[in-house]
């Protein structure tokens, strides 16, 4: 598993690099935890970066972090868990309506902002195979109603018929009759390894896991190599039987549990996929619009279906051909093998029928202008939209995202305004791909510093709450700035959520850091890719982002199974963590809507894309690429020069800080590339996007790496210049300052 920190959104494996390692953890000790730790820490820090005298802002903080209430956490977690709610339903709207009454009667100016946009519904979805003397060895998917197999009193409501069965969303529908070839985690390592063995997937059926990737992308590799059609399978060994106690005896995946989700190219583009780069608001003309039929850039031309460990079971049982690598080999009670034995084939017969269609989604928008810069605008969201009952994914997000409101609310009745417009979003259809909140920016960002407002920063939380690690995938610039709100939480253990973090990192430091550089107060940080509602405003908008979790064995994942049940036996039972999670979202919107001057250090980002740079150049060396580093490497050392005579005067700001607020907030547009990446303009970030190839996982210096990766050597020394121009115009932003 990479080191960067879990999408958890989408993809929980992260934490899985953490529990599956050792013998799967026992559930998390929540049961010694204190429902309401003390909202003051003894030694809160007294200077912080951004504020000339944080003595003020001190007190304002410790009476928002009396406000988030476990008590009310759980009845928004109850309330929002009610009933399946998948993006456009008219359950969805009744969450919209209940987050909207939150935010109201906490203060905010509040909107419910509609978008037309196209969403995938699930249809028929059959899969059969056969082996090569044409006996049937599967039919399915076997429906896993929840109460029927439990057994058990709880979660009878999981039988309801509003329920989403397993589908993919944005599959292909097709009907389609191959061979089968296994391609473990379905990368493009896996691939190659299959090419290596003389095993190719063209005119085949692929059967890959889930994890390790984003599974979109394990869908785009596959149709890119001629595969006809893609099963996705959840094995026992990644997030379920094998990892420890399955639900409802533990926090894994059951056998009979197939993982829902997007199958979206969405490292091409996100959102809805028929208007990248405009907003689908109501009305938008048809003829705007891409037509259905032309969609194939973004969405997949091949049928997709997921199946759980045990309907893939009987598939790899009979499975013959060479025998699986040793890493290869997942959780089922056989040995695997990859298939491609052309004299006995085993043949799967899929059906998939989907059908999309232009439907309403909701996001809701509270504001509270700010008083003194209200041009200026600090966001905070979370989706609302689940694929069944999403009580950590994103329920927890959600809950936590009240609470925070309610300590803002609490402060403006103290007469407390922020200087900067806080922004609070709860994003709709984020599991189709990143929708509400894709449109959203679309709609509102220009990426100019001189349009008519200016979002400066942007606080993405999603499953806010899974087990009690905390984690953070931030830009350079604001990891001291996380870090010290880090300082002033209370953990639900005792001592502050820094102290743990780090201890937590401690325990992680044998995992390189995905960006390979360090320093020796490094904290485990990962970077952001995709997965969640972060990328439209970094990589689409440049705006800077932080996204953060706390993260536990979550093998119910998009299932039925996440549900407050769930929940509340085995992620948070006393609410602690989503406490503790609404507290730092909350200090995050305070410090960055109230701070003297912008908090962000770029000497840290500078830092680290010089790391970047060393690494690319010696990426190329390896590959034998002649490459010219000189002119990137000399625009980022005249950025670093910049970034520290900025920070010395953010150290000591002037009585006036406008001038130097807009140079700070200027970088990260500077950052962004005119033309975009090679192959998908939409991301336009020259420092992060998601990998083409790695989906969730950031790729640094994207542009030049995935040029290196394909060793195309022209491509590589063009996006080396626009990193250098990039560079240079983050480098005239700052120095409009000194
Ligand atoms: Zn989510």
């Amino acid at each position: 598993m990479p080191s960067f920190r879990p999408v958890v959104s989408l993809l929980p494996l992260a934490l899985l690099a953490v529990y599956a390692q050792p013998p799967p953890a026992p559930a998390p000790m929540q049961d010694k935890t204190s429902p309401t730790p003390r909202a003051t820490i003894d030694a809160a820090p007294t200077r912080v970066f951004g504020f000339r005298d944080f003595t003020q802002q001190a007190a304002w903080d410790a009476e928002f972090l009396a406000v988030p209430d476990p008590a009310l956490a759980r009845q928004h977690l109850k309330t929002l868990t009610a009933s399946p709610h998948r993006a456009g339903s008219p359950e969805d709207y009744a969450t919209a309506l209940y987050v909207a009454g939150r935010f109201k009667a906490a203060g905010l100016q509040t909107e419910i902002v509609p978008y037309t946009v196209l969403l995938d519904q699930p249809g028929t979805n059959l899969v059969e195979a056969f082996d090569a003397a044409g006996h049937k060895v599967f039919a399915g998917p076997a429906p896993a109603p929840v109460a029927a197999e439990t057994g058990s009193a709880i979660d009878t409501s999981q039988d309801d018929p509003h329920i989403t069965p397993p589908f993919s969303a944005w599959s292909a529908s097709g009907d389609v009759t191959a061979p089968v070839v296994y391609a473990n985690y379905g990368r493009l390592a896996d691939f190659q390894l299959l090419a290596d063995f003389g095993i190719s997937v063209k005119g085949k059926i692929v059967l890959v896991r889930n994890g390790g990737d984003y599974r979109g992308v394990k869908v785009y590799i596959a149709q890119q190599r001629g595969a006809r059609g893609v099963l996705l399978y959840s094995d026992p060994s990644d997030d379920g039987s094998r990892s420890g106690s399955t639900y409802p005896d533990g926090p894994f995946r059951p056998d009979s549990a197939a993982q829902l989700g997007s199958v979206q190219f969405l490292p091409i583009y996100p959102g809805d996929p028929t208007t990248p780069g405009i907003a689908s608001a109501p009305g938008l003309p048809a003829a705007d619009r891409i037509p259905a039929d032309k969609l194939q850039n973004d969405l997949p031309s091949i049928p997709v279906a997921p199946l759980s460990a045990s309907d893939a079971a009987p598939i790899l049982r009979a499975l013959g051909g060479l025998a699986a690598p040793r890493e290869w080999q997942g959780g089922l009670s056989f040995p695997y093998h990859v298939g491609g034995d052309d004299a006995a084939p085993l043949t799967v017969h899929m059906r998939v029928v989907q059908r999309s269609e232009l439907c309403t989604i909701w996001d809701v928008i509270g504001t509270i202008p700010g008083s003194e810069e209200p041009r200026q605008w600090v966001v905070a969201g979370n989706h609302r939209d689940a694929w069944v009952y999403g009580a950590g994914d994103p329920g927890s997000g959600t809950a936590a995202m009240l609470e925070a409101v309610h300590g803002l609310g609490v402060l403006l009745q103290h007469g407390w305004k922020p200087r900067r417009t806080i922004v609070v979003a709860s994003w709709d259809a984020e599991e189709e791909g990143l929708i509400g909140s894709t449109e959203w920016v679309e709609q509102n960002e220009t990426a100019s510093p001189a349009g008519p407002h200016r979002t400066i920063a942007y606080f993405n939380m999603d499953v806010a709450v899974s087990g009690p690690v905390f984690t953070v995938a931030a830009v350079p610039s604001l990891r001291e700035f996380v870090q010290q709100i880090a300082k002033e939480v209370p953990s639900p253990v005792g001592g502050t959520v820094y102290q743990h973090w780090k201890k937590g990192d401690d325990r992680q430091q044998h995992k390189p850091a995905a960006s390979a550089v360090t320093n020796s107060d490094a904290f485990h940080f990962g970077d952001l890719g995709s997965g969640s509602d972060y990328t439209p405003f970094l990589q689409h908008a440049g705006v800077t982002a932080t996204d953060i979790g706390s993260d536990g064995p979550y093998g119910v994942y998009h299932t039925v199974y996440d549900d407050y049940d769930w929940f509340v036996r085995f992620a948070d039972p006393a609410f602690a963590y989503t406490q503790q999670q609404a507290r730092i979202f909350g200090l995050e919107l305070l410090h960055m809507a109230d701070a003297d001057v912008l908090p962000f250090d770029y000497p840290a980002y500078a830092r680290e894309i010089f790391g970047y740079l060393i690494q690319a150049r010696n990426r190329a060396a390896v590959r034998g690429l002649d490459l010219d580093f000189a002119g990137v490497l000399n625009a980022a050392g005249n950025f670093e020069a910049a970034s520290h005579a900025v920070h010395q005067r953010q150290l000591a700001p002037p009585a006036d800080a406008a001038d130097l607020d807009r140079a700070l907030f200027s970088v990260e547009p500077a950052l962004l590339l005119p033309a975009g990446l090679p192959h998908r303009p939409w991301y336009r970030h020259s420092i992060y996007a998601p990998g083409e190839f790695t989906g969730y996982e950031a790729v640094v210096i994207p542009g030049v790496n995935e040029a290196i990766d394909a060793a195309d050597i022209p491509r590589a020394q063009s996006q080396l210049g626009a990193l250098a121009q990039a560079l240079d115009r983050a480098t005239a932003a700052l120095n409009t300052a000194n």
